[in-house]
């Protein structure tokens, strides 16, 4: 096993490498690869037992140059401050290549919430919403679901914002329940632009995804409404996984049985559709069509990278794929949909949430599902621009090339400020 890549190494040597086809100066590129400023902070709560416990928690700022910071808060052990600075990084090229007028944040919390109450997480999300106060705001910093959190924890951190600012401002945050202001297909957007991404790709490369085989890696929110739609878009998917381990039917099996088996027993394992069990890294090396990473970072590293036989690639994930593992896979001409592209419909039903909240009007399901649609399809045309235009190998390459142009632009209009 290698060692664990830091993920935001990751992201400053994507940039580099996007830099090199770019003319924008060294000084420039060097503002681009840092967050203009990390909030760390420890928060104090009472456990239900009278005791108090501290926990680390941190909002990186990344870039505000094309619009407010946007950006998930993660719940989960693995929450460093590096890991945040990343993935704030990672949400302002996300916006970029998807064209919202937004920038790029994130934030997180040091903890396995599985081993706290519901009341104590409720103490422990209003606490963060205290301290996050005086650098979020409709227009500022609006932050939504990620790993561990979803409508629960947006509305707490709502009604903590709008209690202690004495307002209504329900765009101060996203992914809100559909009665506190969310907004239609906001908890399926991630999975969609996965798929949706996956069909444009497996369009451009003149391949059939009518019967196309898929293993899906993590069957949480985006993995298992991936394997779901792309089920109903006619592929069939083989394997998924989730912390526990890997389910593996050649023929196929019903996804939603598998999450139904998943509600009911915490895991995928033992689904009655499933032929085998399988390890999570078999999952990732199956021979199929298309692979859908959908957990955590560093999913597949240098070595992993090897085995994998999947054609096409589409990263639910943020970061599941290590730069070395990149290079592997250019090397073997596996087409990788990058995870600022394939995973941005999340962040896109988000500002389509955060502009109903502005206008204090709701929009259909199906009116969410076509916007986003066309903004997943001309991104993906503006990557394939690229690509080509440059000569690219690396599909991920021609997204960062893009989506780095839209900020350094935004930044160079914006003239200079002492
Ligand atoms: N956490 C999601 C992401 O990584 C969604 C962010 C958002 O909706 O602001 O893209």
């Amino acid at each position: 096993m290698s060692e664990e890549a830091n993920p935001f190494e990751s992201l400053q040597s994507q940039i580099d490498e996007a830099a090199t086809y770019l003319d924008i100066g060294d000084d420039v590129i060097e503002r681009l690869k840092h967050p203009e400023r990390v909030l760390e902070t420890n928060l104090t709560i009472e456990r239900d037992d009278g005791d108090l416990e501290r926990f680390k928690a941190f909002r990186s700022q990344f870039n505000g140059d094309r619009g407010p910071y946007k950006g998930g808060i993660r719940y989960h052990p693995q929450v460093s401050r590096d890991e945040v600075k990343a993935l704030s990084g990672w949400m302002t090229y996300k916006t970029a290549i998807v064209d919202i007028p937004l920038g790029g944040g994130k934030g997180g919390i040091v903890i396995n919430p599985d081993d706290y109450s519901e009341a104590e997480l409720e103490r422990l999300t209003r606490s963060f919403a205290k301290e996050l106060r005086p650098m979020i705001g409709e227009d500022r910093d609006v932050p939504a679901p990620d790993v561990n959190t979803g409508q629960r924890e947006m509305n707490w951190i709502k009604d903590t914002y709008e209690t202690l600012e004495n307002t209504t401002e329900p765009g101060v945050i996203t992914g809100k329940a559909l009665d506190s202001g969310g907004s239609e297909g906001r908890v399926e957007a991630t999975g969609r632009s996965t798929v949706l991404a996956a069909r444009e790709a497996f369009d451009y490369l003149d391949k059939d995804l009518e019967g196309a085989t898929v293993a899906v890696q993590g069957y949480g929110n985006a993995g298992w409404i991936a394997a779901k739609l792309i089920d109903r878009m006619g592929a069939t998917v083989v394997a998924a996984s989730d912390s526990s381990g890997g389910i593996y039917n050649p023929d196929g099996f019903d996804p939603v049985g598998a999450k139904q088996h998943k509600n009911e027993t915490g895991s995928v394992v033992g689904y009655s559709e499933s032929e085998e069990e399988i390890t999570n890294d078999e999952v990732l090396t199956l021979d199929v069509d298309l692979l859908i990473p959908a957990a955590l970072e560093n999913a597949v590293d240098e070595d992993l990278a090897k085995d994998v036989k999947a054609d096409v690639i589409s990263e639910a994930a943020n970061g599941p794929l290590t730069p070395a593992a990149d290079d592997v896979l250019e090397g073997k001409d596996v087409f990788v949909i990058p995870d600022i592209l394939a995973n941005a419909g999340g962040v896109t039903v988000s500002y389509f949430e955060w502009v109903q909240n502005r206008q204090r009007f709701s929009w259909s399901e199906e009116r969410v599902n076509d916007e986003l649609e066309t903004v997943i399809v001309d991104a993906f045309d503006a990557l394939v621009e690229a690509y080509e235009e440059n000569d690219l190998e690396n599909p991920r390459t021609a997204a960062y090339v893009v989506a780095i142009q839209r900020v350094a632009d935004a930044f160079e209009e914006a003239g200079s400020w002492p």
